[in-house]
């Protein structure tokens, strides 16, 4: 997002922001840090601050841009949220970056992280085939995922249906919304690789304790 500066004016007042904090993911009504600046950017002015977060175990700090308290731009950004238990370095390294891709509007980027995730993941397995795809159902057979899931996973261009590699134009076409639901259907996959099996795991030590 670009603003073009052409004034400014300290003190302006700091209108209530709310919004969902990147840190925590708590919804709130974010504090003031300091004052706002009024900065007349073109035809409008628009109020240029700092807030932190109102939960006391947070207080994260943001940078905001608003229009009184509509708010138009925040940073960091909200990234979406996923559980790390037990999923190997590597694999978490790849799936971190795709997440910071997304949630920095950098969908290709994304896109080509998810892949790479996908692959570590399928060497962590060993899992066999000519390309992502195959070897993504091969996974499939070893692992708890709902039919429903291994049946739409065709459906979803990232994964590069039959080609060894897809084209660079195919990550041109992919919006935001096939990222977001590559990111939901790759944390299924390491859910049912990495997460089952200690759940599963763990409600068997909690069984033994009982008895
Ligand atoms: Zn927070």
């Amino acid at each position: 997002m670009f603003y073009k500066v052409d004034r400014v004016t300290n003190n302006q007042g700091t209108p209530t922001i709310s919004l969902e904090c990147p840190h925590c993911g708590h919804y709130g009504t974010f504090q003031s840090v300091g004052s706002d600046s009024a900065v007349t950017t073109g035809p409008s002015t628009k109020n240029f601050g700092q807030r932190k977060c109102p939960r006391p175990e947070c207080r994260g700090h943001i940078f905001t841009i608003s229009q009184g308290s509509r708010l138009e731009l925040s940073y960091p950004p909200r990234l979406i949220s996923f559980d790390s238990t037990n999923i190997p370095d590597r694999i978490l390294e790849s799936f971190q970056e795709a997440i910071l891709c997304h949630g920095n509007n950098c969908l290709k980027a994304s896109a080509i992280m998810i892949r790479k995730t996908l692959e570590e993941l399928c060497n962590d397995k060993s899992a066999s085939g000519k390309n992502l795809y195959q070897r993504l159902e091969n996974l499939s057979t070893q692992i708890v995922l709902p039919n429903e899931l291994k049946e739409a996973m065709q459906e979803l261009r990232l994964l590069g249906n039959d080609a060894a590699h897809i084209e660079a134009q195919t990550y041109d076409e992919i919006g935001k919304d096939e990222i977001e639901i590559s990111i939901e259907f790759t944390k299924e996959i390491l859910k049912g690789i990495y997460q089952y099996d200690s759940l599963l795991t763990r409600l068997r030590s909690l069984k033994k304790k009982e008895e």
